[in-house]
């Protein structure tokens, strides 16, 4: 079958004889339709292969909604061949403390995303298998595409989960990416108060379409209008979304006395942090990476039962044909920043 790698450094590519998925017990196979460009697919390119791969190329994806076409499992499943599904992409050991506590994103072995999987891939590819029990079933005629955004609205529903919001409370989120808006969004569903710090004019755009508040960095301070904008008050709960030194010194800022202020953006760099300040305000500092299985779940009630359809359906911008992975993961990445979700359709046609 047909799949998309990252063998090195800026160095992906198609290869067209990956090996068919072998299933293991307990696993099941899928038929990919769509998988959606993450941006910790992206981070990879410019850094390189995950230490865990021992050095070797691998399929990349992981936020896939596919139809099941094989069952390795003796338990009565919610599913059969032929449903539509997406699924928890990463294996955990389920035996240690954490993963029997339910807490398999901290799993005492570390986690394995599907695309490393023991005779698996990832989900830039045609088919990929999955354990059964992370597995969800998709209600009949649901629009696949808005399905294909699952995976980022459960990191939304986790990283919300774990800070503790309570409807009415304040939000200020640093980067309206894919994550920050998916966050500022179920914000907005949950009945919270949001506004997002974005310096890029059509992302601005975007999160003004879903009826977002936002600030620039470049042309305003972002503290002080956001206060003024919250009935003269910081924020109840930060989420750093992007990384950046100037992201953690404004979420530091913005958090009120007692407040909580969530890690979310991806980096590997070093990052300061005036300790005294978050001492004096008595801050909880919240990192987060991943989801755990409930949350995966919550995130495809929403999705089965169409609670956020008028948002999640202005995510999907860009739809390219999986043996078009490359232009894809390049539109993914451009800093023009026009695009929101890039996803692949990964039906290919071998006829033609
Ligand atoms: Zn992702
Ligand atoms: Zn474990």
């Amino acid at each position: 079958m047909i799949g998309f790698e990252i063998r090195g450094k800026e160095d992906v590519g198609l290869r067209y004889d990956v090996p068919m998925p072998k299933l293991h017990m307990n696993e099941v196979l899928i038929k990919i339709k769509y998988c959606g460009i993450c941006g910790s697919d992206t981070h990879q390119y410019h850094t390189g292969i995950q230490l865990q791969s021992g050095g070797k190329p691998y399929i990349l994806g992981h936020e896939l909604v596919g139809q099941v076409v094989e069952i390795n499992c003796d338990s009565e499943l919610p599913y059969k061949v032929g449903d539509w599904v997406t699924g928890r992409p990463y294996f955990s050991c389920g035996i240690c403390d954490n993963c029997r506590t339910g807490h398999e994103s901290i799993c005492e072995g570390g986690i394995k995303l599907m695309t490393l999987a023991d005779e698996g891939n990832g989900a830039y590819a045609e088919y990929c298998k999955l354990p059964a029990k992370v597995v969800f079933p998709l209600r009949e005629g649901i629009d696949l595409k808005i399905a294909a955004l699952t995976e980022p609205l459960a990191v939304a529903v986790y990283d919300v989960r774990r800070s503790g919001l309570e409807p009415g409370q304040s939000v200020l989120i640093s980067g309206g990416g894919v994550i920050g808006g998916m966050i500022a969004s179920y914000c907005k569903f949950l009945g919270v108060k949001v506004v997002v710090s974005e310096p890029n004019e059509n992302r601005i755009a975007f999160l003004k379409s879903l009826g977002i508040q936002t600030f620039n960095p470049m042309k305003e301070n972002v503290i002080e209008e956001a206060k003024k904008w919250n009935g003269g008050k910081l924020f109840d709960v930060t989420f750093e979304c992007c990384g950046a030194q100037a992201s953690y010194d404004l979420c530091l800022n913005a958090t009120r006395r007692g407040g909580t202020f969530m890690f979310v953006g991806v980096t590997t760099q070093n990052r300061e942090l005036y300790v005294r300040h978050v001492l004096v305000y008595q801050m909880t500092i919240i990192g987060v990476n991943m989801y755990e299985t409930r949350d995966y779940y919550r995130a495809t009630q929403i999705v089965n039962e169409g609670l956020m359809d008028e948002d999640l359906s202005k995510f999907v911008t860009h739809v390219y044909p999986l043996e078009d992975a490359y232009n894809a993961f390049m539109k993914a990445m451009d800093p023009e920043g026009k695009q929101v979700k890039v996803l692949l359709d990964c039906e290919v046609n071998h006829d033609k």
